[in-house]
């Protein structure tokens, strides 16, 4: 063994040969030396351990080939493109909402310049960043006011926290929402400071049962979308006119989180109805929140929308400002707003809609094009099935829409095989197992998509 360990070359050694000079014009010295530092110390513990390793593994140029490898995997980004093949168009993992081509272009321009951001150009002064969007979203839903933070989490949170430290609010026990990412609606009550009454059981709550948890201190009753599950059977909550109603007679006011919240009716593509964010607000909801990469289809965002004394005191609130949105964002949920305003239509221009709406003969067609791309490869057996796809983003939680899916099987590789070997292209493919079978939905794959698509998966399954 020590004449085996004695046989290692030197970090330094290896770093003057000419393979390494190449490499430190690419990756620079430290980098370098650090992965040939790491790569010599993993061998000595393997001869340590009684590995029993052959000559050609003490080379410099064994070292450098794998040092080689270890650096370009080291430049290659975790977070880039993937292909959406899940069936789920709203993915969360994913990164929700595509966007818009006019959000992409909104948000370049005003990356690469100055901007109005924060300037009032009449006067030359500090504007306000809401500003921008308060008009379009007021437009749009029929509020008196409106702003925009971060997204849906920072907007319950600082609504709660400005409107409701130190007070007791009720919400019902059927409405304490986990959503994904460690949300869980009693913690962020908990840390907005409010106090919370839950009442009500589990699959039934009534008006006595806020009526009866009311007192003079009640901040406001919160409502929340039950955005990822449904209590069916024995259930249910009293209608949030009702409960708007009892608020308003209570002197205290409604926020209801609905989640993803949607700006038109999507009833006219076979979808069920979602709460429009201007319907509940005409219920007498006093202030909503929303995300803006959900169903609305664009940037990550929350908005904040409803009545003014309630939304100037959220804007004036210091948690206000550390969860403000950025001009990026911001600039993609102007363009993606504008998009849902005359002359556009909003489910021609913005990806997440589109994606809804889609005639279901198109998906079929791309189904048939990407398995006559695979099927010119033997070795990959595609086969064009029909699928079921989902909203997904905590939005519409039942509705199945009918979509199409490839299928695809190879002669050696198990259906996980075949999923982690396209989740570890260089282009990402995510597809889903069902029945034993990996299934390429092709609802949420756009038609430049499928190209792609059928190269990475010819290239890592016939590898
Ligand atoms: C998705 C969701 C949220 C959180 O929204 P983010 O934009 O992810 O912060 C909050 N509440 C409900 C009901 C949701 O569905």
């Amino acid at each position: 063994m020590q004449d085996r360990l004695r046989r290692l070359p030197k970090v330094q050694t290896v770093l003057e040969t000419e393979l390494a000079v190449q490499l430190i014009q690419t990756y620079g010295y430290e980098d370098v030396a650090d992965a040939v530092r790491t790569k010599l110390q993993e061998t000595r513990e393997r001869i340590v351990a009684g590995a029993d390793l052959k000559d050609e593994q003490f080379c410099d140029q064994a070292v450098l080939g794998s040092v080689q490898s270890a650096l370009k995997a080291s430049r290659v980004r975790t977070l880039r493109p993937a292909i959406n093949a899940t069936g789920i168009i709203i993915h969360t993992n994913l990164g929700r909402a595509r966007l818009a081509q006019e959000a992409i272009q909104a948000m370049q321009d005003v990356a690469a310049n100055y901007a109005t951001l924060e300037l009032d150009l009449e006067t030359g002064k500090r504007g306000s960043r809401h500003a921008h969007v308060e008009d379009l979203i007021c437009h749009l839903t029929g509020a008196e006011a409106a702003m925009v933070v971060n997204n849906c989490a920072a907007a319950i949170l600082t609504t709660l926290t400005a409107l409701a430290a130190g007070k007791p609010i009720i919400a019902s026990r059927g409405e304490m929402v986990e959503i994904g990412g460690s949300f869980r609606m009693p913690d962020v009550i908990a840390q907005s400071g409010a106090l919370l009454r839950e009442v009500g059981t589990t699959n039934k709550t009534h008006l006595s049962d806020y009526a009866n948890a009311l007192c003079d201190e009640t901040a406001l009753l919160l409502k929340s979308h039950t955005s990822n599950y449904q209590i069916v059977g024995f259930a249910s909550v009293p209608d949030r006119q009702e409960l708007a109603d009892l608020a308003r007679e209570n002197e205290t006011c409604l926020v209801e989180d609905l989640g993803s919240g949607v700006l038109i009716d999507l009833s006219p593509y076979g979808l069920p109805n979602e709460p429009v964010v201007r319907d509940v607000l005409n219920a007498g909801v006093d202030v909503v929140t929303f995300s803006g990469d959900k169903l609305l289809g664009g940037p990550q965002a929350g908005i904040i929308a409803g009545r003014r004394a309630l939304i100037d005191k959220i804007k004036s609130h210091p948690m206000a400002r550390a969860v403000r949105i950025d001009k990026l964002s911001l600039a993609a949920l102007h363009a993606t707003l504008d998009l849902y305003r005359p002359p556009n239509d909003p489910v021609a221009r913005i990806p997440v809609l589109q994606a809804l709406a889609e005639p279901i003969e198109d998906i079929h067609a791309r189904a048939q094009t990407l398995q006559s791309l695979l099927s010119k490869q033997s070795g990959i057996s595609a086969v064009v099935i029909s699928s079921t796809a989902r909203a997904g983003g905590g939005a519409l939680p039942q509705q199945d829409l009918p979509s199409f899916a490839v299928a695809i099987s190879t002669r050696n590789d198990s259906p996980d095989m075949i999923a982690r070997k396209l989740r570890s292209a260089p282009h990402p493919v995510l597809g889903r197992i069902s029945k034993d079978q990996v299934l390429l939905d092709l609802r949420a794959v756009a038609e430049h998509e499928v190209d792609t698509l059928a190269q990475t998966a010819m290239c890592v399954l016939l590898k």
